[in-house]
């Protein structure tokens, strides 16, 4: 998973970039990136860690000059964590000077980067978006434009990108359009595209509409932007985008995802109801599942686990005799309000069981008489290859263990999902979702 911006006559634009991207940081906290353009030059900082801690400089903004800027979070799905693997990625090829970014998953990369190695192509990274850049700068078309065109007909998989000149800016989503990518303007005339409208929402750009599945929209002169449909268009939004992934305040596809994740809850309520006292959700994914979950049932909500918001991912890993620790570090129960109940605990998904686990021990340490453990989704039987950094086979729990065993293995006293069904009764029947982690449709062929 990654977030990817693009923004196009706007004053300051890198710093415009910088805004959407810390509101955007939950998608990606390994790197961080942008590259701007003042119409002659690109220019570029890409680092390791946290939108915070790298533009942190003083300079950074007077040296990301001109009105266009593409930004990136990296959180790795292909390719390794090294910062050759951040983006943007900056070339110069024939035509001039690109930066590209990109969101997704392409599904042929291997195929593709092994026909461009045979057939001389040097490659700095293990990133599939690095694919984009070779194809682009092999293609004998006379124009970007066309050499884009080229060059995406020739990956498979799930995209959004971003691809900057010194003077253009192209946005393209793949067919499917399963990962979210959104286009705002500014009062005075400029443009932002985003993988999450919560981007928009923080730098004041208003949300025009999706970039719709198979479009390239292009960005020139400062005149309207132009679209052309590559493809046809067959949508299959990510379902898992609306589970987890986005954050509560963004619409996707017309749909705001804190909505959608409290329909879950209700409908959870409904498929596994329990006799109980209170409901906790696990802060904060299960925030608005746990919410549903109670307005359905009449069971009161209580937020009695809270969660240390500074706990990063590069935290040291503890040692075993302390494994424990590292839930601990995170979330910490209200022993005042858990003890001597009946807990009904929502997590929006179970993924390899291990903190699972911790947290009902944690619960039942803080003297839950019962712990309910209901989980606002289907099991996730199948790694997803269209963008989610799901673990292989051998880690999911739910691929290896059937529900009884799962309960035992947490020890909860019981276990309940959300059906597929009701997850898309949730979201909405009149739209095909990507369900991959669920029923294993790997449906790009
Ligand atoms: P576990 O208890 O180990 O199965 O982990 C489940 C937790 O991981 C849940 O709280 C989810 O919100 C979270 N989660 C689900 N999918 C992902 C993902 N792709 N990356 C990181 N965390 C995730």
């Amino acid at each position: 998973m990654c977030a990817v911006v693009g923004v196009y006559n706007v004053k300051n634009a890198s710093k415009v970039a910088y805004y959407a991207l810390f509101a955007m940081q939950h998608r990606g906290q390994e790197a961080t990136g942008i590259s701007s353009s003042d119409g002659e030059n690109i220019f570029t900082k890409k680092r390791r860690g946290l939108v915070t801690d790298v533009y942190s400089d003083e300079d950074t903004f007077e040296n990301l000059k001109g009105s266009m800027a593409v930004g990136h979070n990296r959180y790795s799905t292909a390719g390794s964590s090294s910062i050759l693997d951040a983006q943007p990625i900056v070339a110069k090829y024939k035509l001039g000077e690109i930066a590209v970014v990109h969101n997704g998953n392409l599904i042929n990369r291997d195929e593709v980067r092994q026909k461009l190695i045979d057939e001389g192509a040097i490659f700095q990274s293990y990133m599939d978006t690095e694919n984009i850049i070779h194809l682009i700068a092999r293609s004998q078309k006379d124009s970007l434009q066309d050499r884009i065109v080229e060059a995406i007909d020739q990956v498979k998989g799930a995209y959004c990108f971003l691809i900057q000149s010194r003077k253009k800016m192209f946005a393209i989503r793949d067919r499917y359009g399963i990962r979210p990518f959104a286009l705002g303007k500014f009062k005075n005339g400029g443009y932002i595209v985003a993988s999450e409208t919560c981007a928009f929402d923080l730098v004041g750009a208003e949300f025009v509409r999706d970039i719709r599945p198979g479009e390239m929209v292009i960005f020139e002169k400062g005149e309207e932007p132009e679209s052309i449909q590559l493809y046809e268009p067959s949508p299959r939004p990510c379902a898992f985008e609306y589970i987890y992934f986005a954050r509560p305040d963004s619409v996707i596809e017309g749909k705001n995802v804190y909505e959608k994740r409290a329909e879950m809850g209700r409908r959870l309520a409904i498929e596994s109801p329990v006799e109980a006292d209170i409901i906790l959700p696990v802060p904060d994914s299960g925030i608005a599942a746990a919410l549903g979950y109670s307005e359905q049932s009449g069971i009161r909500f209580e937020n009695a686990i809270v969660r240390n918001h500074y706990v990063g991912r590069t935290f040291i890993e503890p040692i075993q005799e302390m494994r424990d620790l590292k839930v601990k570090l995170k979330l910490s129960p209200i022993k005042k309000i858990i003890e001597g109940k009946r807990v009904v605990i929502i997590d929006d998904s179970l993924v390899r069981g291990t903190t699972s686990r911790q947290i009902v021990k944690m619960l039942k340490e803080a003297g839950a008489s019962e712990v309910h453990f209901r989980l606002a989704s289907p099991p996730i039987k199948h790694p997803c290859c269209y963008g989610i950094d799901t673990p292989s086979y051998g880690e999911l729990i739910s691929a290896n263990m059937s529900e009884e065993e799962i309960r035992e293995q947490i020890g909860a006293d019981s276990l309940s999902f959300l059906s597929l069904d009701g997850l898309v009764e949730s979201l909405g029947r009149e739209t095909k979702y990507s369900l991959v982690s669920f029923d294993g449709n790997y449906f790009i062929r």
